[in-house]
């Protein structure tokens, strides 16, 4: 079984449709796709209809945005009640701020860049969440940028005087919120340096004592020293231990299936999780 449980499309900031993205796990040879677009769930119908007519595996999740004291989060939620009430209150408040800040960004870029708002909500989703990868994508097509990497690299990192941060709830609150719902709670790459200061491990050990029960281990910003300290570390922990290519389409290098995760971890998230697994 070939799974890749961690992947964006149109309805965060990927660029594949569901039912692309679907179709493109097929042709990666995956048995089973984990659709976790960030901070929603609306993609999520329109991915299960093409399970039977192209033979993959649909997981559905969500990658939540979390933050604590400025240092950004990606808790990964696997299998929850996407009407529960308290998640979705969190994900509006964390697109409302992510519209506001984004606004922001654009405002102080316009100062130095040919960008204007109307040209990042061109590549924004219409509901879901705006992100910087939206930003980028105006200022590659004003020719600023050659791509969403080099925008990253110079404007939009944290670092840089055009980053404007937003409001998400914290970690632990977030992960006790994932659980209440019924859903698996995983943090993504933890130890992916290049975006940001590293979240300190004891914030993860809190997140344990709420209920975390994965840690993301394999995955293409994570080093080899980083991915083996974080292996063992999870596994003294007895966290479940995932691997993904967090694909976003066009919008980034990563390719589906280039890490991925053992059925007996996903057969156990969907044991803790209040959804199953929908299987052609
Ligand atoms: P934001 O959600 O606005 O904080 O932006 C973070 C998102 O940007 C992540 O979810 C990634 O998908 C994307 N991202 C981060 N670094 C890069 C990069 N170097 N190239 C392309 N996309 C990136
Ligand atoms: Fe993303
Ligand atoms: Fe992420
Ligand atoms: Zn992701």
């Amino acid at each position: 079984m070939k799974i890749d449980p961690h992947t964006h499309t149109n309805h965060s900031d990927g660029t594949d449709s569901p039912a692309e993205l679907m179709r493109n796990a097929r042709s990666a040879g995956l048995d089973i796709i984990g659709l976790t677009d960030h901070d929603g769930t609306s993609g999520w119908d329109e991915a299960a209809a093409e399970v039977p007519e192209c033979g993959v595996g649909l997981l559905r999740g969500m990658e939540m945005s979390c933050v604590r004291e400025g240092i950004t989060v990606h808790l990964l939620s696997y299998l929850h009640d996407p009407d529960d009430a308290d998640l979705i209150e969190a994900c509006r408040k964390t697109i409302d701020s992510r519209e506001n800040r984004a606004q922001a960004m654009v405002t102080r870029l316009s100062k130095d860049f040919p960008i204007t708002w109307e040209n990042v909500l061109r590549f924004a989703p219409d509901e879901g969440p705006i992100g910087r990868p939206h930003i980028a994508d105006a200022l590659v097509a004003s020719g600023a940028f050659e791509n969403r990497g080099a925008c990253f690299e110079y404007v939009l990192h944290p670092s840089s005087k055009y980053y404007v941060r937003h409001w998400s709830p914290d970690p632990v609150e977030a992960t006790e919120m994932i659980r209440a719902a019924g859903g698996v709670p995983v943090i993504a790459h933890p130890r992916a340096r290049k975006r940001q200061k590293l979240l300190p491990l004891e914030v993860i050990e809190e997140m344990i004592e709420a209920g975390l029960a994965g840690v993301e281990v394999f995955h293409r910003d994570h080093s080899p020293e980083d991915r083996d300290f974080m292996l063992k570390w999870a596994k003294d922990r007895d966290m479940l231990i995932t691997g993904s290519s967090d694909y976003h389409g066009d919008g980034k290098p990563n390719r589906l299936g280039e890490n991925t995760t053992p059925f007996e971890v996903i057969q156990e998230i969907e044991a803790q999780g209040k959804l199953d697994l929908i299987m052609p």
